[in-house]
């Protein structure tokens, strides 16, 4: 049950052409982890041996603070932080916990980890898609956007792949990233020149949102509100 929770059709994550494609994969990832996490796992012991051992990282804390689940969140917080006292609070200089307790155990987050693997599957997936279906190599070039966190994951892949069809992904990935580089410089540019006293009362264009824009590119998170 949990694994397919996780297996999402490369064309689901293609057609609404809305942005960037692996965003879009990435947040329905952590819709479905975090629902998970706050629903059906609350019955799976083996879950919750995991999450007490992993812990969370900031962002999915918040994540699943903000469902408002209170109870499942309470529970899941009840659960961790007894794993805490006994993994953390116990035992002499020289025993493992304390050892253990010297490690950042806030390194890792069972929610990230679950993307993470399931993230992987998935990019490869749409590199095998591009190589054997044109139709899908069209949906490709017709998306909207490619961030930048996301364009060098794809071309991280694309590296490992062999020579002959890398040079098409390579290109057509590059294709993607420009379209949303180029205008977005464009109109970075033209909002600074907006604080100039000559253009007063000019027209902003696209650019009022350029900063948001600029930040989500980089960071393939959309700017907290
Ligand atoms: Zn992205
Ligand atoms: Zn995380």
């Amino acid at each position: 049950m949990e694994p397919s929770l996780y297996t999402i059709p490369v064309q689901e994550i293609f057609e609404p052409m809305e942005g960037c494609p692996f965003c879009r994969l990435h947040s329905m990832l952590e819709d479905r982890c975090v629902d998970y996490i706050l629903g059906a796992a609350m019955m799976e012991p083996s879950i919750r041996q995991e999450t007490n051992r992993m812990g969370f990282c900031n962002d999915h804390l918040s994540l699943m603070l903000q469902r408002n689940n209170k109870l499942p969140f309470a529970l899941l917080m009840q659960s961790h932080l007894e794993h805490l006292q006994k993994e953390l609070l116990s035992g002499s200089i020289f025993s493992s916990p304390v050892k253990k307790a010297a490690k950042s155990a806030e390194q890792t987050c069972y929610v990230c980890n679950r993307i993470d693997k399931a993230f992987d599957q998935i990019m490869s997936n749409t590199l095998v898609m591009f190589e054997r279906d044109a139709d899908f190599r069209a949906l490709f070039a017709k998306q909207e956007h490619l961030c930048l966190p996301h364009y060098r994951m794809l071309m991280a892949k694309i590296a490992t792949r062999p020579k002959k069809e890398a040079a098409a992904e390579i290109k057509a990935a590059q294709a993607l990233c420009k379209k949303t580089l180029d205008p977005l410089c464009e109109d970075v540019t033209h909002f600074t020149k907006m604080f100039d006293y000559r253009n007063r009362g000019g027209d902003w264009k696209n650019s009022r949102d350029a900063n948001e824009r600029a930040t989500w590119f980089l960071t393939a998170k959309p700017p907290r509100g």
